[in-house]
């Protein structure tokens, strides 16, 4: 029995809608299969559904044979058409994702990438610099063990055992995951990566290649290795970065199960002596996820550059990181104690005595410097001519409000929302959006929170949108561009945004303009979601439209443009690469990424001019707010809103206020 039909799942047959159809198909019992293409796949395995990677408004076909065939494709055709109508389970935790070390949203500067590369300097091993900060400690090596399996015949006799051996470290692995879930201090992105990976641990399909294997007479961990292995590479092989990227949880639920067959426990950070210096190759999600990380004094890597997941952490929560140091970070793991400049980029174990004494001297002069900063925590700092000027933070999620309002941010001038997007495997709902947007607003006000539109490319996998291929992913659709090409999606976030203005001092951005028309069609956009709410009674409150000037061409009009939004915000990231034409993460072109060059410092001067003289606000959320060496030119020249990492905060304050009176 079968019945077709127009999938009307907005992120298609991704990992939670999969997920869901998954456990709605479970209730059957009969033999159900959802066929695309001509390509069939279990409809009880997800694994199996997300490799089919139906996409919404693609014809499928759902196949059932058993005794409750009829009501099971009623049902599941139900859901394909409206998947939104009588589900129950919206209170599951979310599945998750960590963003992929990042290769647009950069805040690498020249000299951590000059910096960059692997060599020795009086036995101190060079990396990229992608946490400031120095830091000496007890060395803390997480190195978990590879697992190479020895492969090997089982005999006849000995294969039903083997099979309950993997069912039994199945159970063990699930048990141990429903456990983490249970705890009730579990924080709401842990339980979302533990429910992610409980999900895949209990794939008929993945489970099942193993069973097949064993069956044909391989011991258990090798046929768990190899069909988690295998199922990756089928992940991987799918033309969609997103999928790609889950290959991660696979391999970390195989790397479980493979430990428990062999009676061994994944070695965690849980235990951190207090100041330890991590040393590891890479630290995935899961371990990051339950790190301590108030304990840790400093982070080394292999892996991971100024823009990986690591380094975004490490830097909201000022713990010094050297990250990128390839193979040679396991010279490391053998040290007792490791000493680390993240702000130059260096590490080495066991220092002699001169490095010590050097470090610990940089220690105290950054805690003094720390103490005498802490100074200008409250102040407001002002112009000579009295012009308040704010001194905002940079934040990609809720979790780095605190150390934001600690260091004494005057609200914020970024907020990323595109990593909202990033942790979850599906679209986040306007009620989500919502929530999160109104949280940061109710933290900071009065003070302005500027949240900025979702700003992502094909080089970012983001659950429910699909991104072509393409050359130049910088050049291409990305930002405003691609929002206001799925509406659907643009629409759900600002009317997220209307909504959370009720409760602050909400004001909105927009990334990668170019045109004008981008504004005035955002405008329309913003229009029909004002109407639809009020029509809802839903209560909203109206922002304040501003824009990113983070390309040449916005420069260029800049005049226009100021006439057209309440506010300018430059993104000297981006700006300095497309006006330079040098991308900002190539180390071979890092001179050229500088953003204090003439031609970069003549966009920024035509920017501040052309907002000054249209009576606008002239802000800076690129990493070059944070610089004390170019806050009073950026100062002078009519910018009065530094937006950047919280660890900048007070030194920038103490920057204003010591600007002389002598500037014009
Ligand atoms: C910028 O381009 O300067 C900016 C702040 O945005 P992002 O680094 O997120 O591209
Ligand atoms: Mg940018």
């Amino acid at each position: 029995m079968e019945r077709s039909t127009i999938v009307r799942v907005h992120e298609g047959l991704h990992a939670r809608p999969a997920t869901r159809f998954v456990k709605l198909a479970k209730g059957f019992v009969s033999e159900i299969e959802i066929v695309r293409d001509g390509k069939a796949a279990s409809a009880k395995s997800s694994v199996k559904l997300m490799l089919l990677a139906v996409k919404e408004n693609q014809e499928v076909t759902v196949r059932a044979n058993g005794a409750d065939a009829a009501e099971a494709i009623e049902a599941l055709i139900g859901y394909l058409e409206n998947p939104r109508a009588g589900l129950d389970d919206e209170s599951a935790p979310e599945a998750y994702e960590m963003p992929e070390p990042a290769k647009t949203h950069s805040s690498t500067n020249a000299n951590a990438l000059k910096d960059s590369g692997v060599e020795e300097l009086s036995g101190r091993l060079r990396g990229i610099a992608a946490s400031e900060g120095v830091a000496i400690g007890r060395a803390f090596a997480h190195f978990p063990r590879e697992i190479r399996p020895q492969p090997h015949t089982l005999p006849a006799e000995g294969i039903p055992a083997e099979i309950e051996r993997l069912h039994d470290a199945v159970a063990k692995v699930r048990d141990r995951m429903a456990k983490a879930l249970a705890d009730a201090t579990l924080a709401e992105t842990d339980r979302a990566i533990v429910a992610a990976l409980m999900d895949i641990a209990a794939d008929e399909d993945l489970i099942g290649r193993a069973e097949r294997w064993i069956r044909q007479g391989m011991d258990a961990v090798s046929a768990v290795i190899g069909a988690t292995d295998e199922t990756a590479a089928e992940f991987r092989a799918v033309e969609d970065s997103y999928l790609a990227a889950r290959t991660d949880d696979i391999n970390a639920v195989g790397r479980q199960i493979a430990l428990a067959l062999l009676g061994e426990e994944e070695a965690d950070l849980s235990g951190v002596p207090e100041g330890a210096v991590l040393i590891a190759d890479d630290i995935g999600a899961w371990d990051l996820a339950r790190a301590p990380l108030k304990r840790i004094g400093g982070v080394v890597c292999g892996k991971g550059g100024a823009t990986s997941h690591i380094a975004i952490i490490a830097r909201s929560h000022g713990i010094p990181a050297v990250l990128g140091l390839g193979e040679r970070v396991r010279e490391l793991a053998q040290a007792t104690e490791v000493a680390l400049d993240g702000s130059k980029g260096w590490v080495v174990g066991d220092p002699d005595e001169a490095t010590r004494k050097e470090i610990i001297s940089l220690a105290e002069e950054a805690a003094t410097e720390r103490t005498a900063l802490a100074a200008f925590r409250d102040m407001i700092p002002k112009r000579p001519d009295g012009t308040i000027i704010e001194i905002a933070a940079n934040l990609g999620s809720l979790e780095e409000i605190d150390p934001a309002r600690e260091a004494g941010a005057m609200g914020v001038g970024l907020f990323r929302t595109e990593l909202l997007f990033m942790r979850h495997t599906h679209l986040p709902s306007e009620d989500l959006q919502a929530e999160t947007y109104s949280t940061l607003a109710k933290a900071f006000a009065p003070w302005p929170v500027i949240i900025r539109t979702l700003d992502v490319g094909g080089d970012k996998p983001v659950a429910g949108i699909e991104f072509p291929q393409e050359e130049n992913p910088f050049l291409g659709w990305r930002g405003i561009r691609m929002c206001l090409d799925r509406p659907e999606i643009f629409k759900t976030q600002l009317k997220a945004l209307l909504r959370a203005a009720v409760h602050g001092n909400v004001k909105v951005m927009l990334p990668m303009v170019s045109e004008i028309a981008e504004v005035e069609r955002t405008k329309v956009l913003i229009e029909e979601c004002s109407t639809e709410l009020a029509a809802s009674g839903t209560p909203f409150a109206r922002f304040d439209l501003g824009v990113m000037i983070e390309t040449p061409a916005a420069v260029l009009i800049a005049s226009e443009l100021a006439r057209h939004v309440a506010f300018f915000s430059i993104g000297t990231n981006d700006l300095t690469q497309y006006i330079m034409a040098a991308d900002r993460l190539q180390p071979e072109v890092a001179h050229l990424n500088d953003v204090a060059n003439p031609a970069v410092m003549a966009a920024i001067k035509m920017t501040a001019r052309a907002g000054t003289e249209a009576g606008i606000m002239v802000g800076m959320c690129g990493e070059a707010a944070g610089r004390p060496d170019l806050i009073p030119r950026f100062v002078d020249m009519g910018v009065t809103e530094l937006s950047m990492s919280p660890s900048s905060i007070q030194r920038a304050k103490k920057t204003v206020s010591e600007l002389s009176a002598e500037l014009s």
